[in-house]
């Protein structure tokens, strides 16, 4: 993701709430602008740019709903919507509007993450599809350039072992048995080659330096298969 893409405007009027967001959005190396009112929002939007917008929907002196209107007549920036229990008109008026997904408070600051990280991905996915580069803490993938670093060094992986881990990094957290990743890595639509997928974890787990006793990244599920996980994304 470039810089811009992590750059996040916050906007919430209140201060419990904004910092608390603005706080858990930073450890996860957000770069986050953190404005009070509908107002102070739309001059920073004019100012930068941003890969997302949090927008609250009840704000002081410009409302959510203007700033959202807004900013939807000149990008397509994706906004998720902050809205108190009881809004239920409005939030759905909100996704009218235009914003793309929204939150009803009280939230989970790892909940407002998570949507923030899969409208960010689906988001850059669709306007830059020459470039997908997905990061998992010291794990860097980069998709389309067919590289792989760890800690900043480049790791050199074969093609089966490059296809298997975006295959599996594209989904954490999503189980896939050994069959399915034959058919998605080797092409293979039959029975007899589960032990092959074994070896290029294994393989793939020396090359990234994931400990299988206790893994960073690729987890087996014994009995099914393998699975990837985040590791920025647990509490
Ligand atoms: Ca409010």
């Amino acid at each position: 993701m470039n810089s811009d893409t992590r750059r996040i405007l916050l906007v919430e009027d209140e201060k419990a709430i904004r910092d608390a967001v603005a706080a858990y959005l930073e450890r996860e190396n957000y770069w986050v602008t953190a404005v009070a009112d509908g107002q102070e929002a739309l001059e920073e939007f004019s100012r930068h740019s941003f890969g997302l917008v949090i927008l609250d929907l009840m704000l002081p002196r410009v409302s959510g709903e203007r700033v959202c209107r807004a900013i939807r007549d000149s990008s397509d920036t994706p906004i998720i919507m902050l809205t108190a229990k009881g809004e239920v008109e409005d939030r759905i008026i909100g996704l009218e509007l235009g914003a793309d997904d929204y939150l009803v408070k009280p939230f989970s600051p790892r909940e407002l993450v998570a949507r923030v990280r899969a409208l960010l991905r689906r988001a850059h996915v669709t306007d830059e599809p020459q470039r997908e580069v997905l990061e998992f803490g010291e794990l860097t993938i980069d998709v389309s350039g067919h590289k792989v670093l760890v800690a900043g060094e480049e790791i050199d992986l074969t093609a089966s072992e490059f296809k298997l881990l975006t295959t599996l990094s594209r989904y954490p957290g999503r189980v896939y048995s050994r069959m399915e990743l034959v058919e998605k890595v080797l092409g293979y639509d039959f029975e007899g080659y589960e032990r092959t997928i074994d070896s290029h974890v294994k393989n793939l787990r020396a090359k990234i330096g994931d400990d299988p006793r206790e893994p960073k990244w690729l987890y087996t599920v014994h009995g099914v298969g393998y699975r990837f996980e985040d590791p920025t994304g647990k509490e």
